[in-house]
């Protein structure tokens, strides 16, 4: 099995999307004739001020998120998204499986191949270097275990005839899986109200505040008032 972090890529977005949100909005007050090569930003500005929102739909992103599954279970109940996401009926696991390393594990694990070895209650790296999980927090060799066993038992459902659809049955939350999201910018804005609060799950906020850093770098008019 292998560890990693989280990640988020950006894909796309609407091209010059302050430009495209001022251009349907100046329809409602046919003041196009106002658009000059900065005038958005002010546009934009104050359109997000006085809560007019319904403009900022005329623009979209796409990212492409790395997490787990427990995670991409709570981003796809954003209805108003557009999703696609890693299959585990059709990707097979045979290789071995990636997980996600939660915040609150220590990194010191990452990176590199593990292999559970149940016999000495250990987890050896492709290089030879072990590490004993009694040796570790207890809590900390609870989660690597389970992860282990997942992996053996996934894998021997596999090479008995299982297909990945069956097998993925006894497959954990932490498994790494990816997914392209696409919204419009107010989706957005709501995905951020809701999931960067302290409310939310710690692992869901790692990911929201990672998406919400990017997306004020390309559209900081729009997504200031959120504290990244
Ligand atoms: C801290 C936290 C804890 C949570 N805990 C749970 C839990 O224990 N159990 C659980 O089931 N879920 C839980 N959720 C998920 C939550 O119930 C929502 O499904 C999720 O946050 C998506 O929110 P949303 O409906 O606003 O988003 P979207 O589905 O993207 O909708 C965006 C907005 O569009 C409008 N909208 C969308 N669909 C409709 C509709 N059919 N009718 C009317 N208006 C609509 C609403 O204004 C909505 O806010 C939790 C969420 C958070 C943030």
């Amino acid at each position: 099995m292998i560890l990693i972090k989280p990640s988020i890529e950006f894909l796309w977005a609407t091209p010059d999307p302050l430009q495209a949100i001022e251009r349907a909005g100046r329809i409602c007050y046919k003041s196009e004739d106002k658009i000059t090569d900065t005038s958005s930003i002010e546009f934009v500005k104050r359109l997000v001020a006085r809560d007019h929102l319904a403009m900022v739909e005329h623009a979209s992103a796409s990212y492409r998120i790395i997490c787990d599954r427990g995670i991409t279970h709570e981003i796809v109940r954003h209805r108003l998204f557009s999703f696609a996401q890693e299959s585990t009926r059709y990707c097979n696991y045979l290789g071995g499986i990636q997980y996600i390393l939660p915040p609150w594990v220590d990194e010191k694990l990452l990176p590199g191949d593990l292999k559970l070895n149940s016999q000495n209650d250990s987890l050896e790296y492709e290089d030879g270097n072990v590490i004993e999980l009694s040796a570790l927090d207890k809590e900390t060799a609870v989660w690597l275990r389970a992860c282990g066993q997942c992996e053996e038992q996934y894998i021997s459902l596999i090479k008995a005839g299982w297909t990945p659809q069956q097998a993925r049955s006894i497959l954990i939350h932490s498994l790494k899986t990816e997914i392209v999201v696409t919204g419009n910018l107010r989706q957005w804005m709501n995905f951020f109200e809701l999931r960067c609060d302290k409310a939310a799950h710690p692992q869901m906020r790692e990911i929201a505040f990672m998406l919400l850093d990017d997306i004020k770098e390309k559209m900081a008019v729009v997504f200031d008032k959120y504290e990244g």
